[in-house]
């Protein structure tokens, strides 16, 4: 059983669930006790539809009894509808003056009132539909813009990273149970081994949640986006090649050296995983003190890249010192202007461009997709999505280690119940009515 909040009113809620503006269609979702109102009060026939079945009915203003606009409507009466509420979906035609007047016919209705973000999957976790990854998932996937992000949310969404903390849970529970018979019943009549099998499954717990945490932030990653910085001696050509990569002119191209002084982002789709490329000043000794500040802010984009872009113009010999530290196992190197290069300063472990003509741009967009797939290499077990879940996750560790240490029983007792606490938090099943603001907050009107 879902932990349930007391709903904060009994008012029915309505907001249009497809994006606003000029339309075919848009949908209207109504949930709440008397949903049905919409339909007994505002359509001609009144009477409700079969369950789940599109039926096409007149919407009439409640005032004038002029027609608003001719519609599919839905009906989904509680518990089997996605609030768990009674639930009515009108199906209108787009545009704003429909819905500005489908909008004020809802709200002449008594108890009827516009809901807010996110509001619709908040009540639906509130009645048990899912739990908090669940809903979280929904954000994700209504925000997902690369084919990766739309994976990853659709199988939070089907509970797969639920049921794994549930699991987990749940094997806390069952040692809990053990630890706590320690404490009731005397030595003899316990099996001798018990308190030694239990320590050994808490173990093997803790290693399990540290290994889902030691993931990279693979999970977070894919929410937020990989990040490369582009970094070089200046008029290398780093910002043709963020133009370039982008195809776009996101970043100024200038022959004048140390023209990028701050960083310049762009957010890309490679190979389906969302990517932020990031322009920075080029490196060098700068020559005052707004440039100096540029060379530092492109020197922390490095230190906080998942992966370094170096730029080397091929047409100067010699790497210069200002980007040679910089150069590790987490860094691709192009020579780039390979159209006016002479190809034998082409050296091993670095990738020939053009950023100017775009040749061989194609071939670093390959090698950077298979590298960040690497990366994000999807093994079995889904991945932690949320700094939510990593500090719930952290402190769940930190108490079995207690618990593991601990010289009494009823002291590991208590360690192992607020590990099943932390995870609880994660999914909702315990005390989080603190939360749910926080996280209901990402949602758009309609969700
Ligand atoms: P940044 O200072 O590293 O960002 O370099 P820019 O992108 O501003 O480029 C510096 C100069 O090099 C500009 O005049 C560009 O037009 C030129 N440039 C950039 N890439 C190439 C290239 O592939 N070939 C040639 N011939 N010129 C290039």
């Amino acid at each position: 059983m879902f932990w349930r909040k007391k709903l904060p009113d009994s008012q029915t809620i309505f907001a249009p669930a497809s994006a606003v503006g000029k339309a075919g269609v848009t949908i209207f979702r109504i949930s709440g006790a008397e949903a049905t109102q919409a339909v007994t009060r505002l359509c001609v026939p009144r009477e409700l539809p079969a369950p789940r079945l599109a039926t096409l009915r007149d919407i009439k203003d409640l005032n004038s009894g002029e027609v608003i606009d001719h519609a599919l409507i839905l009906y989904f009466p509680a518990p089997h509808s996605f609030t768990g509420e009674d639930v009515i979906e009108l199906h209108t035609h787009g545009g704003r003056a429909v819905t500005n007047a489908v909008i004020a016919a809802l709200r002449a209705l008594p108890h009827f009132r516009l809901a807010e973000a996110g509001e619709f999957t908040r009540r639906a976790f509130e009645n048990g539909k899912m739990d908090l990854t669940e809903a979280e998932a929904i954000a994700d996937l209504v925000h997902a813009e690369t084919e990766a992000q739309r994976k990853q949310a659709l199988r939070q969404m089907d509970g797969a990273l639920g049921k794994l903390y549930e699991d987990w849970r749940h094997r806390l529970s069952h040692s809990l149970a053990y630890v706590e018979a320690a404490i009731d019943f005397s030595d003899e009549e316990l099996p001798e081994d018990m308190i030694e099998k239990q320590s050994a499954a808490l173990r093997i717990l803790r290693d399990e949640i540290l290994n889902h945490l030691n993931d990279n932030h693979r999970g977070e990653r894919l929410r937020e986006g990989f990040s490369i910085a582009i970094l070089g001696p200046p008029n290398a050509g780093k910002s043709s090649l963020l133009n370039a990569l982008a195809r776009r002119e996101a970043a100024i191209v200038s022959p004048t050296a140390g023209t990028t002084r701050d960083v310049i982002e762009v957010h890309l789709d490679i190979g389906g995983y969302p990517v932020i490329l990031a322009d920075t000043a080029g490196l060098r000794a700068a020559n005052d003190s707004i440039e100096s500040e540029g060379v530092r802010r492109a020197h922390l984009r490095a230190a906080d890249a998942d992966l370094k872009l170096i730029v080397l113009d091929g047409t100067s010999s010699s790497p210069d010192e200002f980007v040679r530290d910089l150069i590790d196992a987490n860094t691709i190197v192009v020579l780039n202007k390979s159209d006016i290069a002479n190809v034998a300063n082409t050296k091993k472990d670095s990738l020939p461009i053009s950023a100017l003509t775009g040749s061989g741009i194609d071939d670093l967009l390959q090698k950077l997709a298979q590298e960040i797939a690497h990366r994000f290499d999807a093994t079995s077990a889904p991945p932690l999505t949320r700094a939510r879940h990593r500090a719930a996750l952290e402190e769940c560790v930190e108490n079995l280690a207690r618990a593991l240490q601990a010289q009494q029983v009823d002291m590991c007792a208590e360690d192992i119940r607020l590990a099943m606490r932390a995870l609880g938090r994660i999914t909702g099943r315990i005390d989080v009515e603190d939360l749910l603001d926080i996280i209901f907050r990402d949602f758009c009107i309609g969700k």
